[in-house]
């Protein structure tokens, strides 16, 4: 390499070190020491090391001496682009005059995770909006264990800073676990994504546990209640805030559209494939998805498939069309918007897609707030 592009490399990697410890949010008593992209292992390492400034006790957080170094450590980051991202560093071990040799806390990560809190928050967000543990561990590529733990560590860290802050907004959401009947209940404040309460079950009981976790002080600060459809929540809800406004938000009456497109898919198919027919064999997946984010391949499957005047095509207009009504900024047109809509459903012949119809009407009042939708 000529020296000018030595110079430059140099002066590039330093960038990308610097770019890499603001976007951890460390101060400067921590660097990153090199940033390393393994195109092969589809793999970014950021190493990073102690700045050697004053050390903490990591249990009594008084100033002490040096140490020694502890073994390496690894540290799973959001990914950078596809690429797994990790931290690996060596973190600085002081010697405590009350409590002895201690491993000094590191800002990116609690005690014993082998994640960053950024990833955890993450990770709390995909488990929010999976349908279980087990599709939210499959997302996020990690074992149901771990997953687990993240969820635990989030009820926590909600448990210990409850008290600070004012929670205006929170979501309740069942997740199954695995392939059994096992639900649990959790509870989530939607302004900083933490977990503030797991309990086991998805009944009113359950839903109560999580309102009572809540003081009353707090429970009337809470203007808005994004959930699932679900008649013990609603019970529930209804009994602990009855004045927060309950909002079934775009996820959750996605879902439902979503599940009762499959449902006209599924029983499509077989009566197409008794006649030879597979055109629909494997499509699963092409008509869950928004319209919008489809490759251009995926995207003319698509338009050809619609073509064909299949029932699954016709299922699949009415659920894209619903998203229309998100658009809708006041009570009025909106409900307008909806009328035409479920007059469309109705008149569909799929049984799926009215039943979905019924209930969204049945909860109109309450589903119609596109205003309070994130
Ligand atoms: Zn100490």
């Amino acid at each position: 390499m000529a020296k000018k592009s030595v110079e430059l490399y140099f002066v590039v990697m330093d960038a990308l070190a610097e770019h890499y410890r603001i976007l951890l949010g460390l101060d400067t008593s921590w660097k990153v020491d090199e940033v390393d992209l393994d195109l092969e292992s589809e793999r970014v390492v950021i190493r990073v090391s102690h700045g050697g400034g004053a050390l903490s006790c990591s249990e009594c957080h008084k100033e002490c001496s040096g140490y020694d170094l502890s073994p390496e450590r690894v540290w799973r980051h959001l990914d950078t682009m596809q690429f797994t991202t990790e931290i690996r560093a060596q973190v600085p071990r002081c010697k405590c005059v009350t409590c002895g040799v201690k491993t000094v806390s590191v800002p990116w990560a609690e005690k014993h995770s082998r994640f960053t809190l950024m990833f955890e928050a993450f990770a709390i967000k995909v488990l929010s909006a999976a349908s279980s543990v087990q599709r939210a561990a499959v997302l996020l590529g990690l074992s149901w264990d771990a997953v687990h733990a993240i969820m635990e560590r989030g009820v926590e860290r909600g448990l210990s800073r409850r008290d600070l802050e004012g929670i205006t907004h929170v979501g309740i959401d069942e997740k199954s676990f695995g392939r059994g009947h096992d639900y649990v209940s959790l509870m989530t404040d939607l302004g900083s994504n933490r977990v503030l309460d797991v309990v086991p079950d998805r009944t009113t009981e359950a839903c109560d546990k999580l309102w009572e976790t809540l003081t009353e002080t707090q429970r009337n600060t809470i203007q808005g209640v994004s959930m699932d459809m679900w008649k013990a929540f609603m019970k529930s809800t209804a009994a602990y805030v009855p004045n927060a406004l309950v909002v079934h938000d775009k996820f959750h009456i996605s879902k439902h559209l979503n599940e009762a497109v499959d449902k006209v898919r599924r029983s499509e198919n077989k009566q197409l494939r008794a006649d030879g027919d597979d055109r629909l064999v494997g499509t699963k997946q092409l008509w869950l998805f928004n319209e919008l984010n489809l490759d251009e391949t995926r995207h003319s499957e698509l338009m050809a498939a619609m073509r064909s005047d299949l029932k699954t095509g016709r299922a699949w207009a009415i659920k894209e069309n619903f998203r229309n009504f998100w658009n809708y900024c006041y009570g009025g047109a909106a409900k307008s918007f909806f009328e035409s809509w479920y007059a469309w459903a109705i008149r569909s012949r799929l049984q799926p897609i009215k039943n979905v119809a019924r209930m969204l009407k049945t909860h109109l009042p309450v589903a119609c707030s596109p205003k309070t939708d994130p």
